[in-house]
Protein backbone atom coordinates (compact mmCIF):
# COMPACT_ATOMS: atom_id res chain seq x y z
CA UNK A 1 0.00 0.00 0.00
CA UNK A 2 0.92 3.32 -0.71
CA UNK A 3 1.93 6.03 1.65
CA UNK A 4 1.42 9.61 0.54
CA UNK A 5 4.58 11.97 1.38
CA UNK A 6 5.11 15.85 1.58
CA UNK A 7 5.53 17.70 -1.42
CA UNK A 8 7.67 20.88 -0.94
CA UNK A 9 10.04 22.53 -3.46
CA UNK A 10 8.23 21.17 -6.58
CA UNK A 11 8.56 17.93 -5.93
CA UNK A 12 7.73 14.74 -3.61
CA UNK A 13 9.50 14.83 -0.17
CA UNK A 14 9.71 11.72 1.97
CA UNK A 15 8.95 12.05 5.94
CA UNK A 16 11.97 11.53 7.52
CA UNK A 17 10.04 10.12 10.45
CA UNK A 18 7.38 6.64 10.54
CA UNK A 19 4.40 7.60 11.39
CA UNK A 20 1.56 7.61 9.21
CA UNK A 21 -2.08 8.13 9.12
CA UNK A 22 -4.50 5.94 7.48
CA UNK A 23 -6.84 7.04 4.46
CA UNK A 24 -10.12 4.97 4.33
CA UNK A 25 -12.73 4.65 1.11
CA UNK A 26 -15.99 5.69 3.68
CA UNK A 27 -17.95 3.78 1.44
CA UNK A 28 -16.59 0.38 1.78
CA UNK A 29 -14.79 0.62 5.02
CA UNK A 30 -11.34 -0.02 3.39
CA UNK A 31 -8.14 1.40 4.27
CA UNK A 32 -6.64 2.39 0.57
CA UNK A 33 -3.51 4.31 1.32
CA UNK A 34 -1.64 6.02 4.34
CA UNK A 35 -0.38 9.69 4.94
CA UNK A 36 3.23 10.47 6.31
CA UNK A 37 2.74 12.33 9.72
CA UNK A 38 5.16 15.33 9.44
CA UNK A 39 8.48 15.45 11.93
CA UNK A 40 9.61 18.71 13.27
CA UNK A 41 12.58 18.15 10.78
CA UNK A 42 9.72 17.62 8.12
CA UNK A 43 8.06 21.28 9.39
CA UNK A 44 11.32 23.05 9.17
CA UNK A 45 11.92 21.52 5.12
CA UNK A 46 8.79 22.29 3.84
CA UNK A 47 8.54 25.83 5.14
CA UNK A 48 12.38 26.05 4.17
CA UNK A 49 11.15 25.29 0.32
CA UNK A 50 8.36 28.51 0.67
CA UNK A 51 10.87 30.83 2.44
CA UNK A 52 13.04 30.59 -0.31
CA UNK A 53 10.48 30.72 -2.80
CA UNK A 54 9.09 33.90 -1.61
CA UNK A 55 11.36 36.36 -3.22
CA UNK A 56 11.74 35.18 -6.12
CA UNK A 57 7.60 35.11 -6.44
CA UNK A 58 6.69 38.26 -4.75
CA UNK A 59 9.09 39.94 -7.35
CA UNK A 60 7.21 38.03 -10.35
CA UNK A 61 5.41 40.61 -12.14
CA UNK A 62 1.61 40.99 -11.56
CA UNK A 63 0.68 39.52 -15.67
CA UNK A 64 3.10 36.48 -15.21
CA UNK A 65 1.38 36.05 -12.01
CA UNK A 66 -2.27 36.23 -13.17
CA UNK A 67 -1.33 34.57 -16.30
CA UNK A 68 -0.64 31.50 -14.38
CA UNK A 69 -3.65 31.43 -12.30
CA UNK A 70 -5.61 31.41 -15.82
CA UNK A 71 -3.92 28.47 -16.74
CA UNK A 72 -4.51 26.83 -13.18
CA UNK A 73 -8.25 27.59 -13.91
CA UNK A 74 -8.14 25.94 -17.56
CA UNK A 75 -6.58 22.80 -16.27
CA UNK A 76 -8.64 22.47 -13.20
CA UNK A 77 -11.32 22.80 -15.43
CA UNK A 78 -11.11 20.45 -17.64
CA UNK A 79 -10.02 17.91 -15.11
CA UNK A 80 -12.54 19.04 -12.34
CA UNK A 81 -14.43 14.97 -12.53
CA UNK A 82 -10.48 13.48 -11.55
CA UNK A 83 -10.86 16.03 -8.25
CA UNK A 84 -14.43 15.05 -7.42
CA UNK A 85 -13.71 11.21 -7.77
CA UNK A 86 -10.64 11.75 -5.36
CA UNK A 87 -13.29 13.78 -3.01
CA UNK A 88 -15.97 10.96 -3.11
CA UNK A 89 -13.21 8.14 -2.65
CA UNK A 90 -11.40 9.83 0.51
CA UNK A 91 -14.52 11.80 2.03
CA UNK A 92 -17.74 9.66 1.07
CA UNK A 93 -19.86 12.75 -0.27
CA UNK A 94 -21.60 11.63 -3.91
CA UNK A 95 -20.16 12.76 -7.22
CA UNK A 96 -22.38 15.31 -8.04
CA UNK A 97 -21.42 16.86 -4.41
CA UNK A 98 -17.84 16.53 -4.79
CA UNK A 99 -17.86 18.41 -8.38
CA UNK A 100 -20.51 21.17 -6.57
CA UNK A 101 -17.61 21.53 -4.34
CA UNK A 102 -15.15 21.95 -6.71
CA UNK A 103 -16.99 24.40 -8.48
CA UNK A 104 -17.17 26.40 -5.95
CA UNK A 105 -13.16 26.30 -5.02
CA UNK A 106 -12.65 27.12 -8.89
CA UNK A 107 -14.95 30.34 -8.08
CA UNK A 108 -12.01 31.82 -5.92
CA UNK A 109 -9.69 31.00 -8.47
CA UNK A 110 -11.69 33.11 -11.15
CA UNK A 111 -11.47 35.81 -8.45
CA UNK A 112 -7.86 35.74 -8.01
CA UNK A 113 -7.79 35.92 -11.77
CA UNK A 114 -8.48 39.65 -10.92
CA UNK A 115 -6.15 40.30 -8.60
CA UNK A 116 -4.23 43.37 -10.92
CA UNK A 117 -7.45 44.88 -9.86
CA UNK A 118 -7.74 44.25 -6.44
CA UNK A 119 -4.60 44.97 -5.72
CA UNK A 120 -4.08 48.28 -6.83
CA UNK A 121 -3.45 51.21 -4.17
CA UNK A 122 -4.85 54.93 -3.99
CA UNK A 123 -3.01 58.28 -4.68
CA UNK A 124 -3.18 61.59 -3.58
CA UNK A 125 -1.91 64.60 -5.25
CA UNK A 126 -0.92 67.63 -3.47
CA UNK A 127 -1.18 66.00 -0.16
CA UNK A 128 0.75 69.15 1.28
CA UNK A 129 2.13 71.66 -1.14
CA UNK A 130 4.53 69.37 -3.74
CA UNK A 131 3.66 66.43 -1.57
CA UNK A 132 2.07 63.21 -3.00
CA UNK A 133 1.09 60.22 -1.29
CA UNK A 134 0.27 56.77 -2.30
CA UNK A 135 -0.66 53.15 -1.21
CA UNK A 136 0.37 49.79 -1.66
CA UNK A 137 -0.65 46.47 -0.79
CA UNK A 138 2.51 43.70 -0.38
CA UNK A 139 2.34 40.36 0.12
CA UNK A 140 3.41 38.92 3.81
CA UNK A 141 5.75 35.83 3.13
CA UNK A 142 4.88 31.88 3.51
CA UNK A 143 1.26 31.91 4.92
CA UNK A 144 -0.01 28.53 6.50
CA UNK A 145 -3.68 27.11 5.40
CA UNK A 146 -4.85 24.44 7.53
CA UNK A 147 -7.80 22.61 6.30
CA UNK A 148 -10.83 20.29 7.94
CA UNK A 149 -12.02 16.80 6.40
CA UNK A 150 -15.11 17.77 4.89
CA UNK A 151 -14.25 20.18 2.05
CA UNK A 152 -10.63 18.44 1.00
CA UNK A 153 -10.50 20.84 -2.14
CA UNK A 154 -12.89 24.20 -1.57
CA UNK A 155 -11.95 25.13 1.78
CA UNK A 156 -8.42 25.01 1.12
CA UNK A 157 -9.48 27.48 -2.46
CA UNK A 158 -11.20 30.01 0.01
CA UNK A 159 -7.41 30.65 0.53
CA UNK A 160 -4.67 29.82 -1.54
CA UNK A 161 -5.79 31.29 -4.78
CA UNK A 162 -5.71 34.81 -3.35
CA UNK A 163 -2.92 34.14 -1.16
CA UNK A 164 -0.82 33.03 -4.38
CA UNK A 165 -2.18 35.77 -6.64
CA UNK A 166 -0.76 38.12 -4.27
CA UNK A 167 2.48 37.07 -4.18
CA UNK A 168 2.68 35.12 -0.79
CA UNK A 169 3.88 31.56 -1.09
CA UNK A 170 1.81 28.54 0.56
CA UNK A 171 2.34 25.73 2.67
CA UNK A 172 -0.84 23.70 2.89
CA UNK A 173 -2.08 20.98 5.68
CA UNK A 174 -5.01 18.85 4.24
CA UNK A 175 -7.26 16.71 7.14
CA UNK A 176 -5.14 13.84 7.15
CA UNK A 177 -8.47 11.79 6.43
CA UNK A 178 -8.57 13.11 3.25
CA UNK A 179 -4.64 13.99 1.98
CA UNK A 180 -4.75 13.01 -1.57
CA UNK A 181 -6.93 16.53 -3.25
CA UNK A 182 -4.12 18.40 -2.05
CA UNK A 183 -1.28 16.45 -3.54
CA UNK A 184 -3.52 16.70 -7.16
CA UNK A 185 -3.70 20.43 -6.89
CA UNK A 186 -0.01 20.32 -6.37
CA UNK A 187 0.73 18.69 -9.21
CA UNK A 188 -1.98 20.91 -10.96
CA UNK A 189 -0.24 23.85 -9.98
CA UNK A 190 3.29 22.31 -11.37
CA UNK A 191 1.44 21.79 -14.52
CA UNK A 192 0.17 25.44 -15.06
CA UNK A 193 3.48 26.35 -14.41
CA UNK A 194 3.99 27.83 -10.95
CA UNK A 195 7.65 28.13 -9.22
CA UNK A 196 8.93 25.41 -7.59
CA UNK A 197 8.17 26.30 -3.70
CA UNK A 198 5.27 28.48 -4.21
CA UNK A 199 2.76 25.69 -3.17
CA UNK A 200 3.81 23.19 -0.42
CA UNK A 201 1.88 20.30 1.19
CA UNK A 202 2.98 19.53 5.04
CA UNK A 203 0.89 15.97 5.77
CA UNK A 204 0.20 14.73 9.30
CA UNK A 205 -1.61 16.18 12.70
CA UNK A 206 -0.91 18.01 15.70
CA UNK A 207 2.86 18.68 14.95
CA UNK A 208 2.43 19.87 12.02
CA UNK A 209 -0.09 22.35 13.52
CA UNK A 210 2.13 23.59 15.81
CA UNK A 211 4.96 23.92 13.39
CA UNK A 212 3.18 25.95 11.61
CA UNK A 213 1.53 28.16 14.17
CA UNK A 214 5.00 28.84 15.74
CA UNK A 215 7.78 28.87 13.12
CA UNK A 216 8.86 32.31 13.10
CA UNK A 217 8.90 32.28 9.23
CA UNK A 218 5.10 31.87 8.91
CA UNK A 219 3.54 35.01 8.93
CA UNK A 220 -0.15 33.94 8.95
CA UNK A 221 -2.31 30.97 9.37
CA UNK A 222 -5.93 30.61 7.89
CA UNK A 223 -7.40 27.74 9.65
CA UNK A 224 -11.09 26.10 9.28
CA UNK A 225 -12.28 23.22 11.49
CA UNK A 226 -14.00 22.50 14.85
CA UNK A 227 -14.30 25.20 17.45
CA UNK A 228 -11.62 23.75 19.69
CA UNK A 229 -8.80 24.06 17.63
CA UNK A 230 -9.71 26.67 16.10
CA UNK A 231 -9.70 28.29 19.16
CA UNK A 232 -6.23 26.91 20.06
CA UNK A 233 -4.81 28.18 16.88
CA UNK A 234 -5.92 31.41 16.97
CA UNK A 235 -4.30 31.85 20.45
CA UNK A 236 -1.10 29.83 19.91
CA UNK A 237 -0.86 32.00 16.30
CA UNK A 238 -1.30 35.17 17.75
CA UNK A 239 0.89 34.54 20.61
CA UNK A 240 3.11 34.14 17.81
CA UNK A 241 2.76 37.36 16.47
CA UNK A 242 0.97 35.64 13.29
CA UNK A 243 -2.41 37.26 11.44
CA UNK A 244 -4.44 34.54 12.05
CA UNK A 245 -8.28 33.89 10.31
CA UNK A 246 -9.80 30.25 12.29
CA UNK A 247 -12.97 29.62 11.41
CA UNK A 248 -14.46 27.26 13.28
CA UNK A 249 -18.01 24.66 14.07
CA UNK A 250 -21.32 25.71 13.97
CA UNK A 251 -24.88 24.87 14.89
CA UNK A 252 -27.30 26.57 11.74
CA UNK A 253 -30.84 27.24 12.19
CA UNK A 254 -33.38 27.22 9.58
CA UNK A 255 -36.48 29.51 10.97
CA UNK A 256 -39.73 28.42 9.55
CA UNK A 257 -42.78 30.88 9.69
CA UNK A 258 -46.43 30.05 9.76
CA UNK A 259 -47.04 31.65 6.44
CA UNK A 260 -44.11 29.96 4.48
CA UNK A 261 -44.02 27.92 1.54
CA UNK A 262 -43.83 24.45 3.45
CA UNK A 263 -43.13 22.07 0.70
CA UNK A 264 -40.14 24.33 -0.44
CA UNK A 265 -39.00 25.00 3.39
CA UNK A 266 -39.14 20.82 3.50
CA UNK A 267 -37.13 20.45 0.41
CA UNK A 268 -34.50 22.82 1.22
CA UNK A 269 -34.09 21.33 5.21
CA UNK A 270 -34.24 17.93 3.63
CA UNK A 271 -30.99 19.29 0.76
CA UNK A 272 -29.08 21.24 3.77
CA UNK A 273 -29.23 18.47 6.37
CA UNK A 274 -28.89 15.84 4.49
CA UNK A 275 -26.68 16.94 1.61
CA UNK A 276 -22.83 15.52 2.30
CA UNK A 277 -24.31 13.30 4.81
CA UNK A 278 -24.80 16.41 7.44
CA UNK A 279 -21.00 17.13 6.95
CA UNK A 280 -21.44 20.60 6.19
CA UNK A 281 -20.03 23.39 8.53
CA UNK A 282 -23.24 25.57 6.86
CA UNK A 283 -25.73 22.42 7.30
CA UNK A 284 -29.19 23.36 8.50
CA UNK A 285 -28.73 20.68 11.99
CA UNK A 286 -32.15 22.66 13.82
CA UNK A 287 -34.92 23.78 12.33
CA UNK A 288 -37.23 26.34 14.30
CA UNK A 289 -40.80 25.76 12.82
CA UNK A 290 -43.06 28.92 14.45
CA UNK A 291 -46.53 28.58 15.57
CA UNK A 292 -48.74 26.18 13.52
CA UNK A 293 -45.72 25.30 10.99
CA UNK A 294 -44.65 22.31 12.92
CA UNK A 295 -46.90 19.17 12.11
CA UNK A 296 -47.25 19.96 8.87
CA UNK A 297 -43.66 20.69 7.90
CA UNK A 298 -42.30 17.97 10.05
CA UNK A 299 -44.59 15.49 8.02
CA UNK A 300 -43.22 17.04 5.06
CA UNK A 301 -39.41 16.29 5.95
CA UNK A 302 -40.32 12.72 7.29
CA UNK A 303 -41.27 12.03 3.71
CA UNK A 304 -38.68 13.00 2.12
CA UNK A 305 -36.15 11.80 3.76
CA UNK A 306 -37.52 8.89 4.08
CA UNK A 307 -37.52 8.37 0.09
CA UNK A 308 -33.80 9.10 0.33
CA UNK A 309 -31.22 6.73 -0.92
CA UNK A 310 -28.44 6.10 1.22
CA UNK A 311 -24.89 4.47 -0.38
CA UNK A 312 -21.72 4.91 -2.28
CA UNK A 313 -21.32 8.36 -3.75
CA UNK A 314 -20.43 6.58 -6.96
CA UNK A 315 -23.57 4.70 -7.72
CA UNK A 316 -25.94 7.67 -7.89
CA UNK A 317 -27.13 7.64 -3.63
CA UNK A 318 -28.17 10.93 -2.57
CA UNK A 319 -26.96 10.59 0.54
CA UNK A 320 -22.87 9.09 0.93
CA UNK A 321 -21.39 7.55 4.26
CA UNK A 322 -19.56 9.39 7.41
CA UNK A 323 -16.25 9.97 6.78
CA UNK A 324 -14.93 7.38 9.42
CA UNK A 325 -15.80 4.70 11.56
CA UNK A 326 -15.67 6.74 14.39
CA UNK A 327 -17.48 9.08 12.73
CA UNK A 328 -20.35 6.93 12.40
CA UNK A 329 -20.70 5.71 15.98
CA UNK A 330 -20.29 9.19 17.17
CA UNK A 331 -23.52 10.27 14.83
CA UNK A 332 -25.54 6.89 16.19
CA UNK A 333 -24.18 7.72 19.56
CA UNK A 334 -25.98 11.11 19.27
CA UNK A 335 -29.41 9.94 17.82
CA UNK A 336 -29.43 6.98 21.01
CA UNK A 337 -28.56 10.31 23.32
CA UNK A 338 -31.91 11.84 22.05
CA UNK A 339 -33.87 9.06 21.96
CA UNK A 340 -33.12 8.49 25.78
CA UNK A 341 -33.66 12.44 26.23
CA UNK A 342 -37.41 12.38 25.22
CA UNK A 343 -37.04 13.73 21.82
CA UNK A 344 -39.19 12.28 19.01
CA UNK A 345 -37.51 10.54 16.97
CA UNK A 346 -39.19 10.17 13.78
CA UNK A 347 -36.86 8.78 11.24
CA UNK A 348 -33.78 6.62 12.14
CA UNK A 349 -30.86 6.58 10.33
CA UNK A 350 -29.12 3.74 12.02
CA UNK A 351 -31.37 1.15 10.63
CA UNK A 352 -30.40 2.09 6.99
CA UNK A 353 -29.06 -0.65 4.78
CA UNK A 354 -26.84 1.29 2.29
CA UNK A 355 -26.98 0.90 -1.87
CA UNK A 356 -22.74 -0.19 -1.02
CA UNK A 357 -20.66 -3.17 -1.19
CA UNK A 358 -18.04 -3.96 2.03
CA UNK A 359 -19.18 -1.77 5.47
CA UNK A 360 -18.78 1.37 5.18
CA UNK A 361 -19.43 4.10 7.84
CA UNK A 362 -23.48 4.38 7.19
CA UNK A 363 -25.67 6.42 8.98
CA UNK A 364 -29.41 7.38 7.11
CA UNK A 365 -31.33 10.82 7.56
CA UNK A 366 -32.62 10.80 10.58
CA UNK A 367 -35.25 13.60 12.28
CA UNK A 368 -36.47 14.20 15.59
CA UNK A 369 -39.23 16.58 16.18
CA UNK A 370 -40.09 18.23 20.51
CA UNK A 371 -36.35 18.56 20.76
CA UNK A 372 -35.40 21.05 23.05
CA UNK A 373 -32.21 23.38 23.64
CA UNK A 374 -30.78 21.19 26.99
CA UNK A 375 -30.47 17.72 24.50
CA UNK A 376 -27.23 17.50 23.62
CA UNK A 377 -28.85 16.58 19.98
CA UNK A 378 -29.35 20.55 19.96
CA UNK A 379 -26.16 21.68 21.98
CA UNK A 380 -23.62 19.72 20.08
CA UNK A 381 -22.66 19.92 16.41
CA UNK A 382 -23.29 16.40 15.50
CA UNK A 383 -21.92 17.02 12.35
CA UNK A 384 -24.15 13.92 10.56
CA UNK A 385 -27.40 13.25 8.96
CA UNK A 386 -29.22 14.25 12.06
CA UNK A 387 -32.13 16.99 11.87
CA UNK A 388 -33.73 18.16 15.35
CA UNK A 389 -37.26 20.45 14.54
CA UNK A 390 -37.62 22.64 17.82
CA UNK A 391 -41.18 24.18 18.22
CA UNK A 392 -41.53 27.90 19.00
CA UNK A 393 -44.74 30.01 19.70
CA UNK A 394 -43.21 33.31 18.41
CA UNK A 395 -40.68 34.58 15.79
CA UNK A 396 -39.08 36.62 18.93
CA UNK A 397 -39.04 33.04 20.27
CA UNK A 398 -37.59 31.71 17.13
CA UNK A 399 -34.78 34.61 17.24
CA UNK A 400 -34.02 34.50 20.84
CA UNK A 401 -33.25 30.62 20.36
CA UNK A 402 -30.74 31.26 17.65
CA UNK A 403 -29.24 34.27 19.14
CA UNK A 404 -28.67 32.32 22.36
CA UNK A 405 -26.65 29.73 20.53
CA UNK A 406 -22.94 29.92 21.24
CA UNK A 407 -22.33 29.23 17.85
CA UNK A 408 -23.40 32.02 14.09
CA UNK A 409 -21.95 30.52 11.06
CA UNK A 410 -24.86 30.46 9.03
CA UNK A 411 -29.11 30.86 9.38
CA UNK A 412 -32.29 31.03 6.92
CA UNK A 413 -35.51 31.97 7.16
CA UNK A 414 -38.52 30.51 5.34
CA UNK A 415 -41.40 33.64 4.83
CA UNK A 416 -43.42 35.15 2.88
CA UNK A 417 -43.34 38.61 4.91
CA UNK A 418 -40.60 40.22 3.04
CA UNK A 419 -41.24 42.82 6.77
CA UNK A 420 -40.39 39.76 9.14
CA UNK A 421 -37.01 38.66 6.77
CA UNK A 422 -36.27 42.09 6.84
CA UNK A 423 -36.29 42.26 10.93
CA UNK A 424 -34.49 38.60 10.57
CA UNK A 425 -31.62 39.84 8.80
CA UNK A 426 -31.19 42.91 11.01
CA UNK A 427 -31.77 41.13 14.41
CA UNK A 428 -30.65 37.66 14.27
CA UNK A 429 -26.40 37.43 15.23
CA UNK A 430 -25.09 35.33 12.38
CA UNK A 431 -22.48 36.11 9.74
CA UNK A 432 -24.57 34.69 7.17
CA UNK A 433 -28.34 34.49 6.47
CA UNK A 434 -30.55 33.01 3.97
CA UNK A 435 -33.49 34.23 2.88
CA UNK A 436 -35.86 31.23 1.43
CA UNK A 437 -32.15 29.72 1.07
CA UNK A 438 -31.34 27.07 3.14
CA UNK A 439 -26.99 26.88 2.96
CA UNK A 440 -26.39 30.73 1.82
CA UNK A 441 -22.65 30.20 1.38
CA UNK A 442 -21.66 33.70 -0.30
CA UNK A 443 -20.01 34.42 -3.55
CA UNK A 444 -16.13 34.30 -4.13
CA UNK A 445 -16.51 37.96 -4.37
CA UNK A 446 -17.95 38.53 -0.76
CA UNK A 447 -16.78 37.08 1.83
CA UNK A 448 -16.98 33.51 4.42
CA UNK A 449 -17.18 33.59 8.15
CA UNK A 450 -19.47 33.19 11.21
CA UNK A 451 -19.45 34.95 14.45
CA UNK A 452 -19.25 34.15 17.74
CA UNK A 453 -17.49 30.67 18.61
CA UNK A 454 -18.02 29.76 14.29
CA UNK A 455 -15.02 32.59 13.69
CA UNK A 456 -11.72 33.53 16.05
CA UNK A 457 -10.44 36.55 14.36
CA UNK A 458 -11.59 39.81 12.26
CA UNK A 459 -11.22 38.89 8.71
CA UNK A 460 -13.36 36.57 6.53
CA UNK A 461 -12.56 34.21 4.10
CA UNK A 462 -11.86 35.29 0.25
CA UNK A 463 -13.39 38.13 -1.78
CA UNK A 464 -11.86 41.56 -0.51
CA UNK A 465 -11.66 40.42 3.18
CA UNK A 466 -9.61 38.09 1.93
CA UNK A 467 -7.18 40.04 -0.09
CA UNK A 468 -6.69 42.04 2.81
CA UNK A 469 -5.94 39.32 5.39
CA UNK A 470 -3.12 38.11 2.49
CA UNK A 471 -2.00 41.41 2.19
CA UNK A 472 -0.41 44.42 4.41
CA UNK A 473 -0.76 47.86 3.43
CA UNK A 474 2.45 50.41 3.36
CA UNK A 475 1.79 54.40 2.31
CA UNK A 476 4.44 56.11 0.67
CA UNK A 477 4.99 59.89 1.14
CA UNK A 478 7.03 61.30 -1.61
CA UNK A 479 8.31 65.27 -2.06
CA UNK A 480 10.14 65.68 -5.59
CA UNK A 481 11.59 68.99 -5.60
CA UNK A 482 10.97 70.35 -9.44
CA UNK A 483 13.29 70.61 -11.76
CA UNK A 484 13.39 74.28 -11.99
CA UNK A 485 15.18 74.56 -8.50
CA UNK A 486 18.12 72.41 -9.31
CA UNK A 487 21.03 73.65 -11.42
CA UNK A 488 22.40 75.54 -8.41
CA UNK A 489 25.52 74.37 -6.42
CA UNK A 490 26.17 70.51 -7.47
CA UNK A 491 23.10 70.49 -9.15
CA UNK A 492 22.51 68.78 -12.83
CA UNK A 493 21.53 71.60 -15.40
CA UNK A 494 18.29 69.59 -17.22
CA UNK A 495 17.46 72.47 -19.44
CA UNK A 496 14.25 73.72 -17.74
P1 LIG B 1 -10.80 19.33 13.12
O1 LIG B 1 -10.83 20.54 13.97
O2 LIG B 1 -10.76 18.00 13.79
O3 LIG B 1 -9.54 19.36 12.13
C1 LIG B 1 -9.22 20.49 11.37
C2 LIG B 1 -7.72 20.53 11.14
O4 LIG B 1 -7.07 20.65 12.40
C3 LIG B 1 -7.18 19.27 10.47
O5 LIG B 1 -6.22 19.62 9.52
C4 LIG B 1 -6.58 18.48 11.63
O6 LIG B 1 -5.47 17.70 11.24
C5 LIG B 1 -6.15 19.57 12.59
N1 LIG B 1 -6.23 19.13 14.00
C6 LIG B 1 -7.09 18.23 14.54
N2 LIG B 1 -6.87 18.10 15.84
C7 LIG B 1 -5.83 18.91 16.15
C8 LIG B 1 -5.14 19.23 17.37
N3 LIG B 1 -5.46 18.66 18.52
N4 LIG B 1 -4.15 20.13 17.32
C9 LIG B 1 -3.80 20.72 16.16
N5 LIG B 1 -4.43 20.45 14.99
C10 LIG B 1 -5.43 19.58 14.98
O7 LIG B 1 -12.05 19.44 12.13
P2 LIG B 1 -12.59 18.36 11.11
O8 LIG B 1 -13.24 17.27 11.90
O9 LIG B 1 -11.55 18.02 10.12
O10 LIG B 1 -13.69 19.23 10.34
C11 LIG B 1 -15.00 19.38 10.81
C12 LIG B 1 -15.17 20.67 11.58
O11 LIG B 1 -14.80 21.77 10.76
C13 LIG B 1 -16.61 20.94 11.98
O12 LIG B 1 -16.62 21.46 13.28
C14 LIG B 1 -17.07 21.98 10.98
O13 LIG B 1 -18.13 22.81 11.41
C15 LIG B 1 -15.83 22.76 10.80
N6 LIG B 1 -15.87 23.51 9.56
C16 LIG B 1 -16.07 24.85 9.64
C17 LIG B 1 -16.15 25.60 8.50
C18 LIG B 1 -16.40 27.08 8.58
O14 LIG B 1 -16.33 27.71 7.55
N7 LIG B 1 -16.65 27.66 9.73
C19 LIG B 1 -16.00 24.99 7.25
C20 LIG B 1 -15.77 23.62 7.19
C21 LIG B 1 -15.70 22.89 8.36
Amino acid sequence: MDTLHHWAGGTALTSTGERVGEVTDPATGEVTRHVAFATEADVEAVIGAARDAFPGWRDTSLTARTQILFRFRELLNARADELAAIITAEHGKVLSDAAGEVARGQEVVEFACGMPHLLKGSATENASTGVDVHSVRQPLGVVGIISPFNFPAMVPMWFFPIAIAAGNTVVLKPSEKVPSAAQWLAELWAEAGLPDGVFNVLHGDRTAVDGLLTHPDVRSVSFVGSTPIARHVYETGTAHGKRVQALGGAKNHAVVLPDADLDLAADQAVNAGFGSAGERCMAISAVVAVGSAGDALVERIAERARGLVTGDGRRGADMGPLVTRAAQERVSSYVDAGEAAGATLVVDGRKVTPDAEGSGFFVGPTLFDHVTTDMSIYTDEIFGPVLSVLRVDSYEQAVALVNANPYGNGTAIFTNDGGAARRFQHEVEVGMIGINVPVPVPMAYYSFGGWKSSLFGDTHAHGTEGVHFFTRGKVVTTRWIDPAHRGGAGGIDLGF
